[in-house]
């Protein structure tokens, strides 16, 4: 038996940043992944939003990712465009990269960071007591733990094992996505049920198609097959078109569920095992790697002993609404998606109330993550919210906000007068910048706010205190989020 001090379950997009994460933070992770490869058939999340963009800027790899895809200006909320290039972000666009790419670089990081990855091999199950988690593999052996993370996707075993319940809305309907040749010239254009065939290259026309076609039946289990969607083509057209060559095929539906806790005791759950939810907004990668940004810092301040367990209560606290808000929003856009004539009056409307400014903004906030806000009480308006980008002048030169999250650590940035706050109880803990920032301070959505004489920003991003270095709630922040001070 193996011991370290936390077990992944999955080694999807969420498994793996949660992984790098903790790995920053210098504690021992492994991961178990039910695959041989990264490799992924289908080809699932087409695309990162801004905010996840903004989060792997932190950790100084948003340009591996960059360089992969492809960037466009609008985020879409039930077929409208919303254009978010006037949101106050390095980031504000969508970045078109397929999950099957975004994958392995995501590992290769993870990988650079020293993360054993158990492949080939499942979680088949855990017993946990007040020491730890022994964790059993399908090869018969066994893993102990202090902490073990279900990052194993829609299905969880984890989450099953933990006894930790699912509720929401079973799928009503089941949907073929693929990208395809085809031998004939099929019937272009939106069909009454809804889906379609549309080429690929929308200005050229001619294949490679785009097909989402509505399925007969909702319960499937696993990937769809070629046959299946010939049979779907015929369904719908009379014909499959001599379909072949896919690069792309899989399925989705409208299952919304969210588990009800994100923890029960010593196990935890992130990404798609905490919720799942249909592809509309293309929300789910995105929220996982935030689900894992939020989790790793605290998962690792506890699991070195610096932070009290009660930590980790702050991640369902803060992620458990993100998630209820993102099932929210797809329902909302699926009732939208209905073909008849009284929902296409309703998508006009919404479309007409989209077309203006705040409206646009509150929901592409949404969308794109930019919005969240963890409730931290009352204070300065950045109290719970993501840190902005902003660009500073150090007595070490240039910097931005973004770099100095690099290494995942706590910092004070202190934007007046050098000194006047003694840090040496989290000496170790804080690192404690002196800095200067000539410019005008906004956030998307709620647009321009007052500057703050120093902030804490936790290694998420988010910020934990800001105002003036007297604050006596200053010392109590820093205890609350990275631990009691310690005797100098
Ligand atoms: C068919 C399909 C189509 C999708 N299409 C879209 C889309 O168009 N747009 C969009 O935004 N999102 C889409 N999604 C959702 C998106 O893929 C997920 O939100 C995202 O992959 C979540 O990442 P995750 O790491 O939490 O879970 P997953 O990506 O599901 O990763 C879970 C990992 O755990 C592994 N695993 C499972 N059980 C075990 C076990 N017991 N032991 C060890 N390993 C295990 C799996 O092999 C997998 O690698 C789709 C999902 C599916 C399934």
């Amino acid at each position: 038996m193996t011991e370290q001090a936390v077990v992944i379950a999955g080694g999807g997009p969420t498994g793996l940043m949660l992984a790098g994460e903790l790995a920053l933070a210098g504690i021992d992770v492994v991961i178990v992944e039910r695959r041989a490869s990264q490799d992924l058939d289908g080809s699932r999340a087409g695309g990162l939003h801004s905010r996840t963009i903004e989060v792997l800027d932190q950790r100084g790899i948003a340009e591996r990712f960059l360089e992969a895809g492809k960037v466009g200006p609008a985020l879409g909320f039930a077929g409208t465009a919303l254009d978010i290039n006037d949101f106050p972000t390095r980031h504000n666009y969508v970045l078109a990269l397929w999950q099957s790419l975004f994958e392995p670089i995501l590992a290769d990081w993870v990988g650079e960071l020293g993360v054993p990855i158990h492949r080939g091999r499942e979680v088949v199950g855990f017993t946990q007591d007040d020491t730890g988690v022994n964790v059993e593999l399908s090869d018969d052996t066994s893993l102990q733990a202090e902490y073990l993370v279900g990052c194993d996707g829609g299905r969880s075993l984890v989450r099953k094992a933990a006894g930790i319940d699912f509720p929401g809305l079973d799928p009503s309907t089941s949907w073929l996505i693929a990208e395809v040749e085809m031998a004939e010239e099929p019937k272009i254009g939106t069909r009454p049920e809804g889906g379609g065939i549309g080429p690929v290259n929308r200005v050229e026309g001619g294949g490679p198609f785009g097909v989402v076609l509505k399925e007969q039946h909702v319960d499937h289990t696993g990937d769809p097959s070629m046959d299946e969607l010939r049979d779907a083509l015929i369904v719908a057209y009379g014909t499959d078109y001599g379909v072949h060559s896919p690069t792309r095929l899989s399925r989705f539906n409208d299952m919304s569920r969210q588990a009800a806790s994100y923890r029960h005791g010593r196990v935890l759950l992130a990404g798609d095992a905490a919720h799942v939810h249909p592809p509309q907004g293309g929300q789910g990668l995105n929220t996982g790697v935030q689900d894992a940004v939020n989790l790793g810092w605290k998962l690792a301040q506890v699991a070195n002993k610096t932070s009290p367990d009660s930590l980790l209560d702050t991640y369902h606290a803060e992620r458990h609404p993100v998630g209820a808000r993102v099932l929210h929003n797809t329902m909302a856009q699926v009732a939208l998606s209905t073909p008849d004539d009284r929902h296409q009056a309703l998508r006009d409307t919404m479309a007409e109330l989209l077309g203006m400014d705040e409206p646009r903004k509150r929901i592409a906030g949404m969308i794109s993550g930019l919005d969240i806000h963890y409730d931290l009480g009352a204070g300065h308006p950045l109290l719970g919210r993501r840190m902005p980008d902003l660009d500073l002048q150090t007595a070490d030169g240039p910097t931005r906000v973004f770099t100095l999250l690099h290494d995942a650590r706590p910092v004070l940035l202190n934007l007046g007068e050098p000194g006047g706050f003694d840090t040496s109880p989290w000496a170790n803990r804080v690192r404690v910048v002196d800095a200067r920032h000539d410019g005008v301070w906004e956030l998307p959505v709620l647009g321009e706010i007052a500057a703050p004489p120093a902030v804490v920003i936790r290694p998420d991003g988010h910020v934990a205190w800001a105002g003036d270095l007297t604050d006596p709630k200053l010392s109590q922040a820093l205890a609350t989020w990275f631990g009691a001070a310690t005797p100098a």
